[in-house]
């Protein structure tokens, strides 16, 4: 009989490298990351995104659209009370609440496109919690000054100039965050009101609730969670490994070109003077030098820090850039056998191709974001203004009426999604003999019973239909509700059933 061997080892007989990996603690204290200040092309377009994406979410809730009398007059809102979203002349009803769910996935598919074809230029430029933490630093820097000050601040003494910038940097945090949340709440009711009853105390509790809710996380977030969210909290990096491919732009350090870095005036370097610009200008603090990461957010700065360390040495931009994977290995192996210096760059950026962006993945998701974009927009231009709905009594499925014929009960719902309230006429479609009687409603000339509709509201009715005695009947019988305009066009019908008696 063999000997079985013990699933986990003695640790005195684990090789070396296993145990140090073993005896590595599970969790390790953050690192305070000072990013610095940098300019450049990158910089600046991420500032544009971020002035748009701020703007935008600060004064959509205030912008102001005529809906006639009685409507709600704010161009963006979640009208929760009466189960409506407005949305600038689109308003949607909770029976179309599958218009939110279609918007869901046009964005999810937008976002693979997108990852797909650049990377994280979501999470660099557009996410959420990459403006607010980009603005946060922005108030830090100007409170307390760029990377050496603040970390001067930190370690210095706890003085009256220490205490004073941080109060006025928390202050200034506390007031945006507060700013954020107002806006969040507005959404949800109208904006001007809201921000009155907030300032004098005169919200509701629910109100307060998500105020302080959005405002805390905002200040948590931006303020003290920073990069830490995108890196242990966020489930998007984890996902997004499957969408990108080796033709997909992504912020690279050309290793081909820049190592072996070293200082300026050493002999047979590559490009990289290892000043670690790029490194501390980066707001998750790693170094894009060791490769795809992920912590890296695709935020770019590193190449606008790269870029004016080059430009000052004189040498060509580009040695941290937004690159393919494949071009990276093309120029590496194109520049393997050449020593560092203007050739190697040259054969370099020869062995590079323009980035393929028609790819069988990238016209996948073309392909389902025009499919989604088309079913919704059909569905949009679609759909119905007026509605119809029937319901028949289950409880008793009939009765029978005292000269032998039989009554079905139904309840008639007519959902109005217009300001028009001329009434219409409910006509019966059915074999010969059945009658409709509508309760509590008058009858036009040709004695059809007419139905009021509520402006922009569901209007309710009782409808009774008899069948009189002595006539055969099956057990279930097709019968069609249809609701015709002033002008005798049929603007609405549905179907249900008269139940008889078993034959
Ligand atoms: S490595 Fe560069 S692109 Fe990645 S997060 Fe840092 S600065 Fe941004
Ligand atoms: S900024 Fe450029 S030169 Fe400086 S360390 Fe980074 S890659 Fe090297």
């Amino acid at each position: 009989m063999g000997t079985i061997e013990a699933p986990h080892r003695a640790k005195a007989d684990r090789p070396a490298a296993t145990q140090a990996a073993a005896d590595q603690p599970m969790y390790a204290s953050r690192v305070k990351v000072y990013p610095k200040r940098v300019f450049g092309k990158v910089r600046s377009v991420k500032w544009a995104v971020l002035i748009v994406c701020l703007v935008l979410y600060y004064v959509l809730p205030w912008l102001r659209w005529d809906r006639g009398e009685g409507v709600p007059d704010q161009a963006v809102l979640v009208d929760i009370s009466n189960a409506r979203i407005f949305f600038f002349w689109i308003e949607l009803w909770p029976q179309e609440i599958y218009f939110l769910a279609g918007g869901l996935i046009l964005g999810a598919f937008a976002l693979f496109a997108v990852s797909s074809l650049f990377g994280r230029l979501w999470c660099g430029f557009t996410c959420p919690q990459t403006v607010w933490t980009d603005l946060f630093m922005w108030v830090e820097r100007w409170i307390q000054g760029d990377r050496n000050a603040r970390m001067k601040l930190d370690q210095g003494p706890k003085d009256a100039n220490y205490w004073t910038r941080k109060a006025l940097t928390h202050g200034v945090w506390v007031l945006i965050a507060a700013a954020t949340g107002g806006a969040w709440v507005m959404y949800f009711n109208d904006a001007p009101t809201v921000t009155w009853a907030i300032l004098t105390g005169g919200a509701s509790l629910e109100v307060y609730f998500f105020f302080a809710l959005f405002a805390g996380f905002t200040y948590l977030l931006a303020g003290w969670a920073r990069e830490q969210v995108c890196t242990y909290m966020c489930p998007w990096p984890r996902f997004q490994a499957a969408m990108l491919d080796e033709n997909s732009l992504v912020v690279t350090y050309r290793d081909w070109r820049g190592e072996p870095r070293g200082k300026l005036k050493g002999e047979g370097h590559g490009d990289c003077v290892d000043c670690f610009a790029c490194v501390h200008v980066c707001p998750t603090g790693i170094d894009i030098r060791d490769g795809q990461q992920l912590e890296c957010i695709g935020c770019g700065l590193c190449v606008d820090a790269c870029d004016s360390v080059m430009a000052k040495l004189g040498k060509p931009k580009g040695l941290v850039a937004f690159e393919t994977l494949k071009n990276l290995s093309a120029s590496a192996a194109a520049t393997a056998a050449i020593r560092p210096g203007p050739e190697r760059q040259k054969a370099g950026m020869a062995a590079r191709h323009m980035p393929r962006f028609i790819r069988p993945r990238t016209i996948m998701y073309a392909g389902a974001l025009t499919l989604v974009s088309v079913v919704m927009l059909g569905a949009f231009l679609l759909r119905s203004t007026l509605d119809v709905t029937v319901i028949r009594d289950r409880a008793p499925l009939f009765v029978r009426l005292s000269d032998g014929g039989i009554r079905n009960a139904y309840t008639v719902k007519i959902v109005n999604k217009t300001r028009e309230e001329a009434p219409l006429a409910l006509v019966l479609s059915a074999p010969e003999g059945f009658r409709m009687v509508v309760q509590d409603v008058e009858a036009d000339a040709q004695g059809r019973p007419l139905l009021p509709r509520r402006a922009d509201g569901i209007a309710q009715y009782r409808v009774l239909v008899s069948v009189p005695g002595g006539r055969r009947l099956a057990e279930s019988t097709p019968v069609t509700f249809r609701l015709l305009d002033p002008a005798g066009r049929a603007v609405a019908s549905t179907s249900s059933t008269f139940a008889g008696p078993r034959p």
